[in-house]
């Protein structure tokens, strides 16, 4: 059975056709900046490997694009459309309505609609993929994975804000949690790799968003983003933690309108705010260079993620491993090492000659004598998706 993950943000699409229950992958590949004059677009498969400009004006051309790939008779993956078997879509936010993988219906979709207003970011543009995906794949099963569902197991204790009940019983206004396929496979990984019956991990999530669970036993108990994905550590161009009081400030004191204000911390803060730089390689470059806003915003980036490492260590009252996953996570050795230096109360230590290895699979790069794990595991949601949504079928 041929399934092929979409994952569609709001200038990309990331897509994969994996073969399930071997997990081949049979072809892979991204669009990228849809829309704009450098949009292009990547295809991989085991025999060719193919990167394309023009006609990527919007997601529609996009996903129209990739599809005349796959069929295509000497660069396709499959003979016809009946070929992919399943679509599985990722979809960020769904809310309490969704704690598994599910099918998805005109019901489901009116569901991810309504959740646009808690993750403006993105479900609006998962929601498009799956319309694009049914008019492409008609006669084929679509499924939704959320982003919220492996932290339905968060406990009232974290789930509720101090706010009158009645915003959690009538409006929902709760922590919900995200990038829980990521968090799902890699610590899943990790309990496997490091045959723990019991576990206690920390997973770092640093991608273009950033999170980080506590999961004991498998079973996600707290989580840094919270009601939308804007809370906790500091991501790309989202600021993560900030005193609430400040937007009451910008908008009684210095004439900004709530949309600004919702525009600037999603869009205009975080790494890119204190930077001028949104993608980590180019801060990293500024460090080498000297720039101090990039030295001193590389420290608050690492500052802000002990301080999560030091409070779920506490609410869990231990700690087994710490894993490392996503774009910065797995390839960020700088930052790995701003994280994990003075942590050894908690029986952190890093070998900083593993730490300086690449490498695609996961390894550990703790010394021999560290008390707790440091892992860089891969991520792979698209594979997660696929093995969701197989499941679903037998
Ligand atoms: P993701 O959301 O997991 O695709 O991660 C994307 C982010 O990973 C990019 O915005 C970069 O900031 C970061 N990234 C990717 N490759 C590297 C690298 N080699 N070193 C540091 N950061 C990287």
């Amino acid at each position: 059975m041929n399934i092929l993950v979409i994952n569609s943000g709001s200038s990309s699409i990331k897509f994969q056709g994996i073969e399930m229950p071997s997990e081949k992958v049979i072809c892979k590949g991204i669009v990228e900046q849809i829309g704009s004059a450098n949009a292009r677009l990547s295809y991989n498969t085991n025999h060719i490997n193919i990167q394309e400009t023009g006609g990527l004006e919007t997601h529609k051309d996009s996903l129209q694009r990739v599809v005349s790939l796959l069929l295509d008779p000497e660069k396709g993956v499959i003979k016809q459309i009946s070929d992919i078997h399943m679509v599985g879509h990722r979809v960020v936010h769904g809310g309490n309505s969704f704690s598994k993988t599910t099918i998805i219906n005109a019901e489901v979709k009116e569901k991810i609609k309504q959740y646009a207003s808690l993750a403006p970011l993105h479900n609006p543009h998962n929601l498009q993929g799956i319309l694009l995906a049914e008019h492409l794949f008609p006669s084929v099963k679509q499924v939704a994975v959320f982003d919220t569902a492996f932290h339905q197991t968060i406990p009232l204790v974290a789930q509720k804000y101090a706010i009158p009940n009645m915003f959690f019983t009538e409006h929902q206004i709760q922590v919900y949690g995200f990038h829980g396929t990521s968090h799902k496979y890699v610590s899943e990984r990790a309990i496997d790799y490091l045959k723990l019956e019991k576990s206690k991990i920390i997973s770092i999530h640093l991608g273009n968003g950033c999170s980080m669970t506590a999961i004991v036993d498998g079973k996600s108990i707290d989580h840094s983003l919270g009601f939308t994905p804007s809370t906790g550590l500091i991501m790309g161009s989202r600021s993560g933690d900030i005193d609430h009081s400040i937007i009451f400030y910008m908008v009684n004191n210095l004439g900004y309108s709530v949309n600004d204000v919702e525009n600037l911390l999603n869009k205009e803060s975080g790494m890119l705010g204190l930077t001028g730089y949104n993608d980590l390689r180019d801060i990293q470059a500024g460090v080498e260079k000297g720039n101090t806003n990039c030295i001193l915003a590389m420290e608050i980036n690492a500052y802000r993620i002990k301080k999560y490492i030091g409070s779920y260590a506490s609410i869990m009252n231990g700690l087994d491993a710490i894993i490392f996953t996503a774009g910065i996570g797995e390839n960020s050795s700088m930052l790995r090492k701003m994280v994990c230096s003075n942590l050894d109360y908690l029986g952190i230590a890093i070998d900083h000659s593993k730490n300086e290895e690449v490498a695609k699979e996961i390894r550990e790069i703790n010394t021999s004598l560290s008390k707790v794990k440091i892992l860089v595991i891969p991520t792979n949601e698209e594979l997660e998706i696929a093995k969701q949504a197989y499941e679903l079928l037998e």
